[in-house]
């Protein structure tokens, strides 16, 4: 969560009113950022995660499990340098404050080595010292579990202690406002969305199909506290949905990110582009959230939840006719005594196409127009920041703030990043601090960052913060150009999250490496995003991609990185190969079965440029081409340990760090192929199976304490649970791992 301000934060109608200061401030202060930093050139690759926890209050006498509001003290105490925070950073991790208040975020306090092999293990390791450190000042039995949605979230009684859903913040029939954090920033956020959108944001989520499914969110109950109390009668609720009514149960979901720092803004640049058409892949190869509100729902992930929570866009904005007695216009500050505007909610102004029949600005000067998507969305243009870029992949055309765009490209800014910012800055900034207003552009980036951080989309371009005073003239100061990666779902365990991110970074180590060509248009991509909401969609459906062909790899030089690539270099017994080269001249050996190519005639676009493949052959390969495990592996081989400069591999630590590595290779590459269930179906069917099931989507008290201590099983690393979920392999390597006292007494990091 970014910067969280000390002050007074400005309620909309007045916020409003700086919109345009803050975003020609944060414009200044971006080009300052250019100035400064555009030259900047070999940084070391760094990365580090963020794993959001929530902490569950599980009372095993009264079989409840409830998201627990009055411990976030915790945070205090672990930031607290008398108290826990020595501690904390001696163990490299720090904790962040949150939307929810049963919240935590957790981070290493110095980002991991892009380059060194025992970094990718270690991030498990303290992973587990959050766990460790964080329950230190909890009792027993509120415990921080990794779940991406809380299943009963908005049933009644669903928080300890109990709260009534009557706060004027959310103004939700479900969520009480105790469940936000107590910052100022986050009410204000969320009463901010609300006022400026003109109604309570909404999401109708398809219920699952089953024998006793009654088409019908019974939960929604009529009341006269707020004007929005009409809402779900007016059409906010749609009939065989589960209605969601607030911020909260979309800011309240968990998820794993990572952020990377490539040498330069070139780089990063390409890998920002590259990573684009893999985000629907990774959303729904760590699918975790079947459960909402305590029904189960016909759609695996929380992306389109979120969005759909914090979306501010007004009806016009997004197309849409207002509810009666609501304005089109929203909390949009617009004159009413234009000649165009009639009536209060006059929607006789939009056409059929969701376009406005006159122009009509804001006082400050912006149109008010269509704006297809939410600000917490898929990414809307690549960077383009290589040679394979061309317009034309950026084919949705989203709208783009013209006088940002001009700027920008007056101060000497390329048109692919122009335009990316430029549409950043169609936002209105959400929350503006008073005492924050007026800044020195040279030396502060809030106004920038207060767009770019209310700008929650599927990868973030991060540039470096301003130099500090009086160190104009120093080089590399603070952290550089970075990208982060931001669809994942939270996984149950730290061996699983850390699983996700070493691919994750292993692939943009394989990107900056290999240079492939991976660009498909923005439009193929966005269908990708829909259709990652099915369920088990990783196994049942197909991605558009670029025609394996066009990656502009040699398939010869990924020969021999499959599996048995660990083994090979770990074992002694093949050192009479050729050239003591332990890959080369070895034929394919795929541990993974079933590499069928698909050769549908709707599966190819553009001459065949474009294609659509399984999550299964994209991870793990067809049988004429590489996929991401052996691009991967041959990064391993040869960018983290030197194969050519050592015969085999005679260390035990590096044999173990190698091992481990193959094993979160494999839980991705059994996620893809289907062997291994996603945490979504494993939920699902949990509950499916269950006595407490009847068979009517409801997931009730006794059967969310069942799945709540099933998984707490699960984080915990209980042989059995983890066999039952992870499987013989995967699960069997964990088990037969040395457990490791997780003791504090293990020494710190580096
Ligand atoms: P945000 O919430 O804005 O995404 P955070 O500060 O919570 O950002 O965390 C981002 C992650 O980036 C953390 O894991 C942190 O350790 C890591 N990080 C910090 N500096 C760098 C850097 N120079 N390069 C890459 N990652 C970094
Ligand atoms: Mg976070
Ligand atoms: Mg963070
Ligand atoms: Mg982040």
């Amino acid at each position: 969560m970014g910067l969280l301000s000390q002050g007074t934060p400005l309620d909309w109608t007045e916020s409003r009113l700086l919109n345009e200061h803050v975003r020609k401030n944060g414009i200044e202060q971006l080009l300052s950022i250019f100035a400064q930093h555009q030259s900047r050139k070999q940084d070391p690759f760094l990365w580090g995660d963020e794993v959001e926890y929530m902490l569950v209050d599980v009372d095993d006498e009264h079989h409840t499990a409830k998201l627990s509001i009055d411990h976030d003290h915790v945070l205090d105490t672990l930031n607290d340098p008398l108290k826990l925070l020595p501690l904390a950073l001696h163990h490299n991790v720090t904790f962040h404050p949150e939307y929810g208040r049963y919240m935590l975020e957790g981070t290493p306090a110095k980002p991991y080595d892009g380059q060194s092999l025992a970094d990718y293990s270690y991030v498990e390791e303290n992973m587990r010292m959050r766990r460790v450190i964080s329950e230190l000042e909890l009792p027993k039995h509120i415990v921080p579990l990794t779940l991406t949605t809380f299943p009963r979230m908005g049933c009644p009684g669903f928080t300890s202690p109990n709260a009534l859903p009557i706060g004027p913040a959310l103004q939700s029939l479900f969520l009480p406002d105790e469940i936000i954090n107590r910052h100022v920033r986050f009410p204000t956020l969320t009463a901010n969305i609300r006022k400026r959108r003109g109604s309570k944001v909404a999401i109708n989520l398809p219920m699952y199909p089953d024998k006793n499914t009654k088409l019908l969110d019974d939960s929604i109950v009529k009341r006269d506290l707020f004007k929005s109390d009409r809402e779900p009668f007016l059409g906010a609720s749609i009939p065989g949905h589960v209605y969601m009514d607030s911020m909260g149960f979309g800011m309240g979901l968990s998820c794993l990110q990572v952020t990377m720092q490539p040498c330069d803004i070139d780089e990063s640049r390409y890998l920002y582009d590259m990573l684009a058409p893999l985000t629907p892949l990774m959303l729904s190869l760590s699918a975790a959230a079947p459960i909402f509100k305590g029904y189960l729902v016909n759609q695996d992930v929380r992306w389109n939840v979120i969005s759909g929570l914090v979306d501010d866009r007004t009806f016009v904005e997004r197309g849409v006719e207002p509810f009666e007695g609501y304005h089109l216009f929203g909390g949009l500050d617009v004159d009413h005594h234009h000649p165009c505007i009639v009536g209060d909610c006059d929607s006789s102004l939009v056409g059929k196409d969701g376009t406005l029949a006159c122009n009509v600005c804001t006082r400050d000067g912006q149109p008010v127009r269509r704006i297809p998507k939410s600000r917490y969305d898929l990414i809307d243009l690549y960077l383009g920041g290589s040679k394979d870029f061309l317009p034309a992949y950026n084919d949705i055309e989203p709208p783009i703030n013209a006088s940002v765009l001009k700027k920008l490209l007056e101060n000497g800014i390329d048109e692919p990043l122009a335009r990316h910012f430029a549409h950043l800055f169609v936002r209105d900034p959400l929350v503006v601090f008073s005492e924050r207003e007026h800044q020195d552009n040279s030396l502060d980036n809030d106004h920038f960052e207060n767009l770019q951080l209310t700008n929650w989309q599927t990868l973030r371009f991060k540039p470096p913060a301003p130099k500090p005073e009086g160190m104009a003239d120093a080089t590399n100061v603070g952290p550089g150009w970075r990208v982060e990666f931001r669809p994942m779902e939270i996984q149950l365990t730290d061996f699983e999250n850390a699983a996700y991110l070493a691919f994750v970074v292993l692939v943009s180590r394989a990107i900056i490496m290999f240079k492939p060509n991976w660009y498909i248009p923005i439009s193929k991509i966005e269908s990708n995003m829909k259709t990652a909401h099915k369920v088990d969609l990783a196994i049942k459906d197909k991605f558009w991609f670029k025609l394996m062909d066009h990656w502009d790899l040699n398939v010869d030089d990924f020969q021999g990185y499959d599996f048995s690539w660990f083994d090979r270099y770990c074992n002694d017994g093949n050192d009479e190969m050729k050239g003591c080269v332990y890959l080369k001249g070895l034929g394919r050996e795929r541990e993974c079965t079933g590499q069928i190519q698909l050769n549908n005639i709707n599966d190819s676009d553009c001459g065949g440029q474009f294609h659509r493949y399984t999550a299964h052959q994209l991870v793990n390969g067809t049988l004429d081409f590489p996929g991401l495990i052996l691009l991967v592996i041959r990064v391993v081989a040869t960018d983290l340990v030197n194969e050519e400069s050592t015969h085999h591999c005679s260390s035990q630590t590096v044999q173990r760090e190698l091992q481990q590595l193959k094993h979160y290779l494999m839980l991705i590459s059994q996620r893809a192929s289907g062997e291994i269930p996603t945490t979504a179906r494993w939920l699902r069917d949990y509950v499916l199976r269950s006595d407490q099931y009847n068979q009517d989507l409801k997931v009730n008290d006794e059967l969310n304490y069942r799945l709540v201590k099933r998984a707490q099983k699960v984080s915990e690393m209980d042989p059995e649970a983890i066999k039952e979920f992870l499987g013989d392999t995967v699960g069997g390597f964990m088990n037969a791992k040395p457990k490791g006292e997780a003791g504090l007494q293990m020494n710190g990091h580096k």
